[in-house]
């Protein structure tokens, strides 16, 4: 990040959707003055007033096809899956020269669903924040969310090279480091460091819940740390992952695939005494952790840097994930 701009980047910045993703937006672009205005729309007016409140955006409008009207900068911040039916609402209303871009957790379902319904003279550059928390909502959002994560961006190769270019300062502005890959490749290597993690969280969460009602509340009350952090995870938005998985479902069930086999050989290890296999298998995971906190994309603080003791909810801040 490089500081607070002298002049806006963009007039007019529109938000369709201001969940986690699109209130940290704004958050960011205020904190460095990146647009003269942000506007914005979301599925229900409670969420459009919550917005107006907190100075999410300067206009609320019930509609997409509206907010868009006379923005340089429109960006989708709503579930996968309604990616493409707003494009198609507003393609007409979308100002010729804008940028429109994403924040969506699949990219090649996007470039699917949306391509159709741009028009010529608009620039659609698709991307993809890898930062998040498992809360949603306009007041779960801060202006620190990008600092130091990865933003993809996944252009198509006769994308205006201008708007790919302004479009990578905007999120290097936000605090992010940028890459840009295919939308194909983004979706493999994010259904294994994103999609299937979160499955598994979900799957091992429901495997307890169950088991729960023959241990007597057990699971929650003796409930340890590895089965809290599957917990947290397990607690993001089902709307937003229920679009991941129905969107990126050939690299999901591929990395799955994998996944089982793997689960398998520690389990064949586990039930033949083989400790030699266990424990290297274990040492080399142990690795990717260090590698991760030496690539400052997480702390190296015990346990994520939690304050034992004091556990309340309100004194624990969202924690930052992939
Ligand atoms: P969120 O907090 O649940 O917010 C979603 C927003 O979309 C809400 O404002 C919702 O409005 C709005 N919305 C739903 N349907 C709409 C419609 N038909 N028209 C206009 N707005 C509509 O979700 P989020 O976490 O910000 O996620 C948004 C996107 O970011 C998703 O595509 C997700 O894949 C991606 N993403 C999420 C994370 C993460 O960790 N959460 C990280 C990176 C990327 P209402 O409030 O009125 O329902």
């Amino acid at each position: 990040m490089s500081g607070p701009q002298k002049e806006p980047m963009f007039e007019r910045i529109a938000l369709i959707g201001i969940g986690l993703i699109g209130s940290s937006i704004s958050h960011a672009s205020r904190r460095s003055n990146l647009a003269r205005e942000i506007v914005g729309s979301a599925r229900t007016p409670a969420t459009v007033e919550t917005a107006m409140k907190l100075g999410l955006i300067d206009e609320g409008y019930v509609t997409a096809a509206e907010a868009v009207e006379g923005a340089d900068l429109v960006i989708l911040c709503t579930p996968v899956g309604l990616c493409g039916p707003i494009a198609k609402e507003i393609s007409r209303s979308l100002k010729p020269g804008a940028i429109l871009t994403d924040v969506g957790s699949v990219k090649a379902s996007i470039v699917r669903d949306v391509s159709p319904h741009v028009p010529e003279g608009v620039h659609f550059v698709p991307g993809h924040p890898i930062a998040g928390t498992e809360q949603s909502g306009p007041e779960s959002g801060f202006a620190e969310l990008f600092d130091s994560r990865w933003c993809i961006l996944t252009p198509e190769p006769h994308t205006d090279g201008k708007a790919v270019e302004k479009l990578r300062s905007f999120w290097e502005a936000l605090g992010s480091k940028v890459e840009i890959m295919t939308p194909e490749h983004h979706d493999l290597v994010l259904a294994i460091t994103s999609h299937v993690p979160h499955l598994i969280a979900y799957n091992i969460v429901n495997t307890a819940e169950h088991l729960e009602r023959v241990t007597d509340s057990e699971v929650i009350k003796f409930s340890a740390g590895g089965f809290r952090d599957f917990t947290r995870i397990a607690a993001s938005d089902p709307t937003m992952w229920r679009d991941v998985f129905l969107n990126n479902k050939e690299a999901v069930l591929d990395m799955l695939g994998r996944f089982t086999e793997d689960l398998t050989m520690l389990q064949r290890a586990i039930r033949f005494g083989d400790g030699e296999t266990l424990h290297r298998l274990f040492t080399d995971a142990r690795a990717v952790r260090r590698s991760i906190i030496q690539a400052g994309q997480d702390t190296a603080a015990p346990d994520f840097g939690r304050t034992h003791g004091q556990t309340t909810p309100s004194s624990s801040a969202p924690a930052k994930k992939r």
